[in-house]
């Protein structure tokens, strides 16, 4: 059972643990829900978003949207927009980025803290650290603890 609290902080040993665990909470996200991911270049981002995207029942190729700035992907339970502000350019780029918010998907956003001024309040926020080899700190915290309920009990 995990229930999102104040924050909770797990350890994945693989990319294939890593993409389980992100899948579990991928089935956690609601219409509207916005997951911010921060972490250094390679911390495992974009991967992380793969297994996000499972859990919502898309089943399309994820890759990174760096240059893309947004890429959405329907098919699933509620549309994915996944999006990477790190190449995010002046003001204009920003006021196009907000309309997702309100589009009924799940927003996720790569280096989030750029835009962090223009950020909804109520986000779910995860940051990924690389511990070494294949070895990640996942730490996930939010604003509120309703924002979302995965059971891992099973
Ligand atoms: P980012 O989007 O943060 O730049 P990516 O997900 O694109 O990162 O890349 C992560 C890289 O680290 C990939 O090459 C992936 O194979 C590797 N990797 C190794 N172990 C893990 C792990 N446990 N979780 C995520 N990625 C991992
Ligand atoms: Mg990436």
């Amino acid at each position: 059972m995990f229930i999102l609290k104040n924050s909770n902080k797990i350890t994945v040993n693989s990319v294939e643990e890593m993409i389980a665990f992100a899948k579990k909470l991928g089935s956690g996200l609601k219409p509207g829900s916005i997951l911010t991911l921060e972490g250094e270049l390679a911390a495992g981002k974009t991967t992380f978003t793969k297994g996000l995207a499972l859990g919502l029942g898309i089943e399309d190729v994820i890759d990174s949207p760096t240059f893309a700035i947004v890429k959405e992907y329907e098919g699933g339970r509620i549309p994915l927009f996944h999006m990477d502000v790190y190449r995010l350019d002046g003001d204009s780029d920003i006021e196009f980025l907000l309309e997702y918010f309100d589009r009924g998907g799940a927003c996720v956003v790569e280096w989030a803290s750029i835009i962090e001024n223009d950020l909804p309040d109520d986000c779910i926020n995860v940051s990924i650290e690389n511990l070494g080899g294949d070895v990640r700190e996942i730490i996930i915290s939010a604003s509120k603890e309703d924002l979302m309920y995965v059971d891992f009990s099973n």
